[in-house]
């Protein structure tokens, strides 16, 4: 049998038709920017999520870095980001002008530790920007009250869960604005680089609107210095098409990551993913721990099973942050998760039988 880690023809394969007549409708329009497809997209995400406002933007990357620069965050300003996690979280901090300052994450959920965040509160700090990771929320309300009693924004790392759920709220609702992306592979993918903004913030939207179009509204007006960040109308139209499939998507999700946790309980020295019972999480990627990852990412490659691993260098180890004067050591978690995740084959369209023999597999490795 052959796992794939990822397999995007089967979503196109189910909507095949619709995309299609989606293409066609966009390119009969002759309108391929800042049109009638993406308002309705805007419209239809921002109901999705019960926020009042959506924007559009080319990707996940720039929807973290214009809002930071719409809530006025820039050089001097610290924000405070996951240790463990994708590297665009930070990276969306540095171009607005700011300094990333890295928190551990709570062991078992993966996500940003509520109890470390106050000590590295500074008079600079102007937001907490925690990732709701592989799928699952953040401990938001607790994070949210810390930020209210000390003043500060908080914006939610959307890229990873979109539908996904805290205390019953949606994910992109949970904060002053959260960024969003619609690279191919979420969990709402468009088929090309796409992201979002949503926030409750009418005043915000309204100013995002000018930064993601060089800074201007009307044409040649320019008020503000904005970026080129635009989200297709192609990509918005394909949106369209998968945004009513999302539910039925991350609902299949959650069956199978089900499966992995029923079949993967007690199996050598593996870690499962833990969910608190505030928690929905749509499991973007269903990532489990084990001393012996190289072996067993080796052992499963050669029985057709794809895996990942996300990610195998914490951020402030990279080259790329190479000058800030980190080092090994530093943030002692986040480098042991990089050390020890492994990600499964996860998707909506995944069968029973690919998930009960990735399991198999790895019951087989753990009994040698
Ligand atoms: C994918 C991702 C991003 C960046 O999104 P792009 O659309 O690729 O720019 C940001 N943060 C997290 C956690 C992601 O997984």
């Amino acid at each position: 049998m052959h796992v794939p880690i990822l397999d995007l023809k089967p979503a196109y394969d189910e909507l095949r038709s619709e995309l299609d007549a989606a293409y066609h409708r966009v390119m009969e329009s002759g309108r391929l920017l800042l049109g009638p497809e993406l308002d309705a997209f805007e419209t239809e995400y921002a109901q999705s999520v019960g926020v009042g406002h959506c924007i559009g933007v080319a990707n996940g990357l720039e929807a973290l870095q214009l809002v930071l620069m719409a809530i006025g965050v820039g050089p001097g300003d610290e924000v405070i980001v996951p240790a463990h996690g994708y590297i665009a979280t930070w990276l969306a901090v540095t171009h607005a002008g700011a300094r990333p300052v890295p928190c551990e994450s709570d062991e078992r959920t993966y996500n940003l530790d509520p109890d470390r965040i106050a000590a590295l509160i500074t008079s600079r700090t102007k937001a907490i920007l925690p990732i709701h990771l592989y799928g699952q929320t953040a401990d938001m309300e607790r994070i949210n009250s810390l930020a209210a009693s000390h003043g500060l924004f908080v914006l939610e790392d959307g890229a990873q869960s979109h539908g996904a759920r805290c205390h019953g709220r949606a994910s992109g609702s949970l904060g002053h604005a959260a960024g969003i992306s619609f690279y191919p592979s979420k969990n709402l993918g468009a088929l090309a680089d796409a992201g979002a903004i949503t926030t409750p913030d009418g005043l915000l939207a309204d100013k995002l609107r000018h930064l993601r179009n060089y800074g201007s509204k009307i044409r040649y007006q320019n008020d503000h210095i904005g970026l080129n960040s635009r989200l297709s109308e192609l990509q918005a139209a394909f949106l369209r098409v998968k945004l009513p499939h999302l539910a039925a998507w991350n609902a299949r999700r959650v069956r199978l990551a089900g499966r992995y946790l029923e079949q993967l309980r007690t199996v050598g020295d593996l870690v499962l993913p833990s969910v608190p019972d505030w928690a929905e999480p749509v499991w973007h990627l269903f990532v489990i721990r084990t001393a012996r990852r190289a072996e067993l990412q080796k052992y499963l490659t050669a029985h057709g099973i794809g895996t990942q691993i996300h990610y195998p260098t914490p951020p402030h180890l990279t080259g790329a942050y190479g000058g800030s004067g980190w080092k090994r050591g530093d943030f002692p978690l986040a480098e042991r998760l990089a050390d020890e995740v492994l990600s499964l084959p996860i998707g909506p369209h995944l069968t029973e039988e690919q998930v009960d023999y990735v399991s198999a597999q790895i019951q087989t490795f753990f009994k040698k």
